[in-house]
């Protein structure tokens, strides 16, 4: 599919794209740009890509492709190397999981003879670093793509068929829609889990070593979700905030109900609104995406 493809930071969303094209033999060669040289070091010993190097210029030149997969924080930072160097009519994706302030940085900086689209793949694990990639972390997960006005045709086609030939199955919508769906069904996940693990870590010493001897199935998926990456999810929170607010308004709304539910004693509404929670994991069953977590499965898509 394309000559030579960059990918700009090469951590577990990173690495796993650069995997899949070697797997799915998309690309003829595979160069990467990472801050640390440590990171460049490791990805070539890894075999992830054929070249790597800091200096983000002069990876991105002449490639036809150029996927950014860095922490979102640092957007402004990569487009501000790259935008002089781009090859002549290349496409430029990313992968972060927030997309209406990113685009509107990004599409406000680039050159108008590149093909921009913005893309998000619903797959990863609580795990970063490029030791952490896998080639099938993709298959059989969705990548949604935010297109705006300015979008050609052409990027559409060529980055939705980048994903699926990667294994993901792919999907459209607006910037501020897919940041809304995934506020509700990501970041405040994610919030839940930080918020509920951090409770415990700030119990008193012989409480909180029960609550970790004893963890129960829930409270131990919680610490795994928990146990994503700091960087990454101060990121999102920052990023999203707008969507965050309004979904985390509704959430707390309906926390206080269950409250007044169980202080007066409201056995009918709890049934009913436990019964409808099921009836969500029915739907997510009937369409393939439940997913089980066996902490013995590392290499398995957990987002
Ligand atoms: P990660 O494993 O921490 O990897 C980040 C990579 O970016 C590292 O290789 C890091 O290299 C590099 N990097 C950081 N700042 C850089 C800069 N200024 N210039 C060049 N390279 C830089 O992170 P990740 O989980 O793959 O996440 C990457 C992106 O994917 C984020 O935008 C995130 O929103 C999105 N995403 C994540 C997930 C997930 O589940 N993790 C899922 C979907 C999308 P050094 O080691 O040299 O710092």
């Amino acid at each position: 599919m394309f000559k030579k493809v960059c990918i700009i930071g090469c951590g577990l969303i990173g690495s796993s794209i650069s995997r899949a094209i070697k797997k799915n033999k998309l690309a003829g060669k595979i160069v990467s740009s990472n801050r640390s040289d440590v990171t460049n070091k490791k990805i070539i010993t890894l075999n992830v890509v054929d070249e790597a190097s800091s200096d983000t210029k002069k990876m991105v030149q002449g490639s036809d492709l150029v996927i950014i997969a860095t922490p979102l924080s640092s957007y402004k930072d990569v487009i501000l190397k790259i935008k002089s160097s781009l090859k002549n009519g290349a496409i430029l994706t990313d992968v972060g999981s927030v997309k209406k302030k990113i685009i509107s940085l990004i599409e406000n900086k680039i050159p108008k003879n590149i093909s921009w689209i913005s893309s998000h793949p619903i797959a990863g694990t609580e795990n970063s670093g490029p030791e952490a990639g896998f080639a099938s972390l993709f298959e059989g997960r969705w990548c949604v793509i935010t297109p705006t006005d300015d979008t050609s045709e052409s990027a559409i086609d060529q980055v939705t068929n980048l994903w699926r030939r990667v294994g993901s199955k792919v999907d459209i919508m607006t910037p501020a829609h897919h940041d809304k769906v995934l506020a509700i069904t990501s970041h405040i996940p994610h919030l839940i889990a930080f918020n509920i693990v951090g409770t415990v870590a700030d119990l008193e010493d012989d409480t909180k070593m029960e609550a970790v001897k004893y963890a129960a199935g829930g409270f131990r998926d919680f610490t795994r979700i928990a146990a994503s990456d700091p960087e990454m999810w101060r990121d999102v929170f920052m990023e999203n905030r707008e969507a965050v607010l309004e979904m985390l308004g509704r959430f707390n709304e309906d926390l206080s109900s269950f409250q007044k539910a169980i202080r007066n004693n409201d056995l009918k509404f709890l049934e009913s609104k436990f019964s409808k929670s099921k009836e969500i994991r029915k739907l997510i069953e009937d369409l393939g995406q439940a997913g089980t977590f066996d902490p013995t499965e590392s290499k398995k898509s957990r987002y």
